[in-house]
């Protein structure tokens, strides 16, 4: 996650294997997604909010260990507080990946292109379904498909959360996927000042979204969590200047 490191091991952590990546669950990530979904509704909305964020950001996670797997790591998922992550196995030897701008870019893309391939297979299943794809954006209790109100709102959960979150992640803020692509990018144009490049377009892009999310959205989680992520990329890029980066991948 952006805002805390990954915490440390615990007796409440939930451990699995997919597709042959190890993943932990945290027991604080089920704790956020509950706070983030308790004015949802009822418990049975609550948990299908809970259900739709734990898949939507597993599979965002799966997008960028395969695309790992893919240039040739060993990668681990962790689902922790606010989000995820896909991390480099610490036994896998870097020298036999690809650590190419290519690869880097690619592989931060993977994760939001998983959510909106997500997003695509459930649209692909309303229309598969013969249902209107707008009956889910009318109010529930009105129409002519009033069978599953829960059914209705899993649908709208997760098109909200995948095509939201992919869209959030893809801004050139550090550290979301698309700080990553737009480090290595201006790096690929500019070897030497590339990074500093990159670090205030970050300031700058989590600034406006901050304001956006504050005087538009009237948003105050928007607001402070991209508050808090134009402050750390200001403290990123002072650190560079001193010369102290360590670099990280986030969500
Ligand atoms: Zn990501």
């Amino acid at each position: 996650m952006v805002f805390l490191s990954e915490p440390p091991p615990t007796q409440a952590d939930l451990h699995f294997s997919l597709f042959g990546f190890p993943v932990r669950i945290s027991p604080w990530f089920w704790g956020v997604s509950i706070l983030m979904g308790i004015r949802s509704g009822g418990p049975q909305e609550l948990l299908t909010w809970v259900g739709v964020v734990f898949v939507s950001i597993l599979v965002h996670e799966l997008g960028h260990a395969l695309a790992m797997r893919y240039f040739g790591w060993n990668a681990r998922i962790t689902l922790y507080a606010f989000g995820g992550m896909a991390a480099y196995e610490s036994n896998s030897a870097m020298q036999q990946g690809q650590n190419s701008p290519r690869s880097q870019i690619l592989i931060s893309l993977a994760g939001p292109a998983a959510g909106f391939v997500l997003a695509g297979l459930v649209v692909a299943a309303i229309y598969a379904t013969n249902r209107s794809f707008y009956f889910f954006f009318t109010t529930i209790g009105q129409g002519p498909y009033l069978d599953n109100p829960q059914l209705i709102l899993l649908v709208r959960y997760m098109l909200f959360v995948n095509v939201l979150w992919g869209l959030v992640n893809l801004l050139p803020v550090y550290p979301l996927d698309g700080g990553q692509v737009s480090r290595e990018l201006f790096m690929l144009f500019n070897p030497r000042r590339g990074i500093v490049q990159s670090l205030w377009l970050s300031v700058i892009a989590s600034g406006a979204a901050a304001v956006f999310g504050l005087m538009l959205m009237e948003s105050l989680y928007v607001g402070l969590m991209f508050g808090f992520l134009a402050y750390s990329s200001y403290q990123t890029l002072q650190a560079y200047l001193r010369g102290g980066y360590g670099g990280g991948r986030g969500w």
